[in-house]
């Protein structure tokens, strides 16, 4: 993540976040939220410092409390700018001096310190990104303290997604979707995997993407692993070829996979991609609002269940997407958050045949109040490629 976002979000926009955020950890039992500069903090504030450094950045949120923003003093004029600014204060520190007694003083003033201090106390919600170095460093200035992460004790906050948010990720599912339609085009057999990477990583910027997450260009046998992402294996006619690509485009992920096939495809190679097809199909229309995301994965796996390649489906169905391209919620058994209008995430079932070939289609939809819509709609009839 460089840079900030050029998302359109008005500082009424972060400040109803944050306020959301302090509101739902106070709900969850937590004291209070520190979020270090990432995904959280991009979404919570639009800040996203250009270099991220061992000099601590910090969002402080507590209930009640307005947001203080911890920055090196050298980079207070850029975080300044940043479209959330005017909804928190920032508190910045000069070198030399110790950020982590001015963070702990902080968390006085609100007058955590009698939940802090000593065992039982609520733990503070600390974002994955934090540093251990930091942490290791507000623990010392405040004994006693405890902290919880920020992802497990949240794991929707950033789940459900505004109107413009959602117009955010069609552009870039629309932009993924135009990738698709022009890679179709290039040749396949006699280039390496990883030529045909370095086409799609160029397309996904044509079309707008500022960040490239992942190419991944799985042909023939290296299909069949589902975390084969390139190499420098050279295609041939007869192979399968798994395409998955995605990044970020003005702040907001892609990531969508289709499986082309280089010349004409055996009977099997058929059966199995159409098996794939309906089991997709079955996950998209399972999308509804209030029903459980593993049920999401329960309809698309029954498919392959029943056709009998139950053991080659191997991962979950679909994971969440928004300012990062992998985040709850998780189309998993087991996860029982039912679905809610605004939810984004992958619908990607696979089949993986060791040593011989794998299938995946994915696309991402997001929930509407009577069902779902996909944010990816290129044909997902298998298309042969030259
Ligand atoms: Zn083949
Ligand atoms: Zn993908
Ligand atoms: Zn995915």
């Amino acid at each position: 993540m460089t840079g900030s976002t050029v998302a359109p979000f008005t500082a009424d926009d972060y400040r109803a976040r944050m306020e959301r955020a302090a509101r739902a950890a106070a709900d969850a039992g937590l004291a209070g939220l520190l979020v270090a500069p990432g995904p959280d903090l991009v979404w919570l504030t639009g800040y996203a410092p250009t270099a991220i450094t061992e000099r601590l950045t910090l969002l402080v949120l507590t209930a009640g409390q307005d947001p203080v923003l911890v920055v090196p003093t050298l980079e207070a004029p850029d975080a300044a700018k940043a479209p959330g600014a005017p909804a928190l204060s920032l508190r910045d520190w000069t070198d030399g001096k110790d950020p982590y007694a001015a963070t702990a003083a902080l968390l006085d003033a609100t007058g955590l310190p009698h939940s802090l201090k000593g065992v039982g106390g609520a733990p503070i919600g600390v974002s994955d990104n934090a540093w251990a170095m930091h942490l290791l460093g507000l623990q010392k200035a405040l004994p006693g303290s405890s902290y919880a992460s920020l992802t497990e004790a949240l794991p929707m906050l950033r789940a459900v997604k505004d109107a413009a948010e959602l117009e955010l990720l069609a552009a870039a599912g629309a932009a993924a979707d135009a990738t698709y339609e022009e890679i179709r085009r290039v040749p396949f057999a006699g280039r390496r995997e990883s030529d045909v990477a370095r086409d799609l990583a160029g397309l996904l910027r044509r079309f707008g993407h500022a960040q490239v997450d992942f190419t991944i260009v799985a042909s023939g046998p290296n299909g069949a692993n589902p975390h084969h992402e390139v190499g420098d294996r050279v295609i041939e006619r007869g192979d399968m070829v798994v395409l998955d690509f995605g990044g970020l485009k003005n702040g907001y992920g892609s990531d969508t996979s289709r499986t082309v096939h280089v010349g004409e495809p055996t009977e099997e190679e058929r059966r199995v991609h159409d098996i794939v097809r309906e089991a997709q199909e079955a996950g998209f229309r399972a999308v509804r609002p209030g029903v459980a995301c593993q049920e999401v994965d329960r309809a698309a796996r029954a498919v392959i269940a029943d056709a009998g390649y139950g053991e080659y489906f191997i991962h979950r169905t679909g994971h969440g997407i928004g300012v990062t391209t992998h985040e709850p919620p998780y189309m998993i058994e087991g996860e029982e958050q039912p679905l809610v209008p605004g939810m984004c995430f992958s619908v990607e079932p696979g089949i993986y045949l060791p040593g011989r070939f794998g299938v995946r289609i994915e696309d991402i939809v997001t929930v509407t109040e009577d069902g779902g819509r996909r944010l990816n709609d290129t044909t997902r009839e298998l298309v042969i490629v030259d």
